[in-house]
């Protein structure tokens, strides 16, 4: 008779050879509590309709009956799909081999960083931002680097150049509109950026993960594509498209930088299943973005409602936002607002400059939830 191994102590003093730099890492991630209102990852809180669940189960069932086959690694339907969204999202019409799309807009990225970064190499971005944007450089063995915004979380066209110019890099990472700030770059700065870029030679990642729920005459990196063949433009399905779940990034670019990432990429790296329930969800887009609008207007009600909020005897701080969140501050102990949030069941993210926090925008009942436990928490804290 043979008795199972205590693996837990046998194997305890094995000494794993990992990478030093990663010795006191952690896993990524926000922290997923079981409360009422969840308001802290920037998901759209409007699930997928019966008829758009049923489109996605069928054309997933058809693509289960071939799953004998690897899929097709260059998935040309889907990105057929993606630039004819993008063309009447943005007006900007590309090819279909200007398209590139991988698990979720963080794989695409590190694909970016695979083709473009590397030891001996630099990734360049401007603080505060998406807190993936280190861990993409360190997984790839590319030296970091982080220049820092405007005090209104914009960029300084100077400062920026400058930065460029000293550091060197070879990929440029700019969030727009920004996590964890929301704010939108305008179109010169994107332009400066560009330019200087150009002279290194670097590309240029400008992250529109939230571009759908941009405001009125904000404009999308997009239109900057035909002229700027160093300018990658990343999206994803995961924020106003409502399919988080799905893992669904991409990204528009040259066809010279396209070509570059797909020899870096796994061979199928896009699972059957992933390529039909993406082209599934998308034939429904009108549906999937039906609450854009009704985010938008939320966003701009709630921003409004923050700034006439009084905290230590002042206003309330909120940053410009063309996103699906808001960032609002400061507060002097701002994990003690999040803390009394949450006893409240009203998760948000302790996240960007300090004293800050944000909030995603919800249905109209969550935010209610969110303000009612805001007003409570910050009058407990006043008394
Ligand atoms: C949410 C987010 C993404 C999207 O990530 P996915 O991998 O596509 O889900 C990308 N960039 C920023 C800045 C984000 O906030």
């Amino acid at each position: 008779m043979t008795t199972p191994a205590d693996t837990s102590t046998s194997r305890a003093r094995t000494v794993l050879p990992l990478r030093p730099e990663l010795a006191d890492e952690v896993p990524y991630g926000a922290p997923q509590l079981d409360v009422p209102v969840l308001l802290n990852v920037n998901e759209n809180p409007y699930p997928p309709s019966d008829a758009v669940v049923a489109t996605i189960a069928r054309e997933v069932a058809a693509a289960a009956a071939g799953l004998n086959r690897y899929p097709d690694r260059d998935f040309p339907a889907l990105r057929a799909d993606l630039a004819d969204y993008l063309a009447v999202e943005s007006g900007v019409r590309v090819a279909p081999e200007q398209v590139w799309a991988a698990n979720g807009s963080n794989e695409v990225m590190l694909h970016v960083l695979q083709a473009f970064g590397g030891p001996g190499r630099t990734a360049l971005s401007f603080a505060p931002t998406y807190s993936m944007y280190p861990e993409y450089a360190r997984d790839t063995h590319t030296r970091w680097v982080t220049g820092r915004r405007a005090e209104d979380f914009t960029l300084d066209v100077d400062h920026a150049v400058a930065t460029i110019a000293e550091v060197r890099p070879s990929v440029i990472l700019l969030a727009s509109p920004n996590n964890p700030t929301g704010t939108a770059l305008p179109r010169a700065v994107v332009e400066a950026v560009l330019d200087a870029a150009a002279a290194i030679p670097a590309v240029v990642v400008v992250d529109e993960a939230y571009a759908e729920f941009r405001r009125a005459g904000t404009p999308s990196a997009l239109e900057l594509l035909a002229d700027h063949p160093h300018l990658a433009v990343t999206r994803t399905m995961s924020k106003a498209f409502a399919a988080a779940g799905l893992r669904l990034g991409y990204l528009a670019a040259s066809t010279e930088l396209v070509d570059a990432l797909r020899v870096v990429r796994l061979p199928y790296h896009l699972s059957a299943v992933t390529q039909a329930a993406a082209r599934a969800a998308l034939a429904h887009r009108t549906e999937l973005l039906a609450q854009v609008d009704a985010l938008r207007a939320e966003r701009d009600a709630l921003v409004d409602w923050l700034r006439a909020q009084h905290h230590a005897g002042r206003p309330l701080q909120v940053a410009e936002t063309d996103a699906n969140f808001v960032l609002f501050g400061t507060f002097a102990d701002r994990h003690a607002v999040w803390q009394g949030l949450l006893d409240r069941g009203v998760l948000i993210r302790e996240t960007g400059p300090d004293g800050w926090l944000r909030v995603s925008v919800g249905t109209p009942a969550e935010t209610a939830a969110f303000k009612d436990a805001l007003t409570d928490v910050m009058r407990e804290q006043e008394s």
